[in-house]
């Protein structure tokens, strides 16, 4: 993907600068991806992960940090106000989302999982939910900078993004699959042979 210089300008403005009005206009690319803030691709990576951790990686727990993460992106598309990703999707950001998601998550979990009959995965422990909780939101950040140009992982100290870009989105799509597919996989042969 390329830019015209006015573009440009626009993509190395501090971050408050990019309404979402601007960023519509701008980029149809980064539209494409906001009409889905709750972006399912983030799982992909979570059920690789959950293949190799097994009990010691909640899914419900990191599902409930993605949701959280994206609150901020949800209300800016609904309300047409603020930023777009902003403070939530920095590692600053994640690291607070992240302790609040641990909080919260391990309660949540722990009912959601009573609701779905799953009580061989209670409880959800404290360790298991704060590293749980700590890869959804740090992930979300890295897999968003890859994808957003208006994501500044590293704000409020720099304004660099060098993971943008860094692949297709096409290609990132495919990987998130892949490892979906994979790590389910791997994951159902586990449980069977459990
Ligand atoms: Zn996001």
């Amino acid at each position: 993907m390329s830019f015209a210089p006015e573009q440009i300008k626009i993509l190395s403005q501090p971050q408050a600068q990019l309404s979402i009005p601007t960023a519509v206009k701008s980029y149809p690319i980064i539209y494409q991806d906001l009409k889905m803030p709750f972006t399912p691709l983030h799982m992909g990576p979570a059920i690789a992960i959950k293949a190799v951790l097994q009990r010691k990686f909640s899914l419900m727990v990191f599902g409930w940090s993605q949701i959280v993460i994206d609150i901020q992106p949800l209300y800016a598309m609904l309300t047409d106000n603020g930023e777009l990703h902003g403070f939530s999707h920095t590692y600053i950001g994640a690291t607070i989302l992240g302790l609040l998601s641990a909080v919260s998550g391990k309660y949540l979990g722990e009912w959601g999982l009573q609701i779905l009959r799953e009580s061989k995965h209670l409880p959800i422990s404290w360790s298991v939910s704060f590293l749980s909780a700590s890869i959804g939101t740090y992930s979300h950040v890295a897999l968003d900078s890859i994808m957003h140009a208006d994501v500044l992982p590293y704000a409020p100290f720099s304004v660099a993004n060098p993971l943008y870009g860094i692949i297709s989105i096409e290609t990132l799509y495919i990987g998130c699959l892949a490892t979906a597919l994979f790590g389910g996989l791997i994951y159902s042969v586990t449980q069977t042979k459990n």
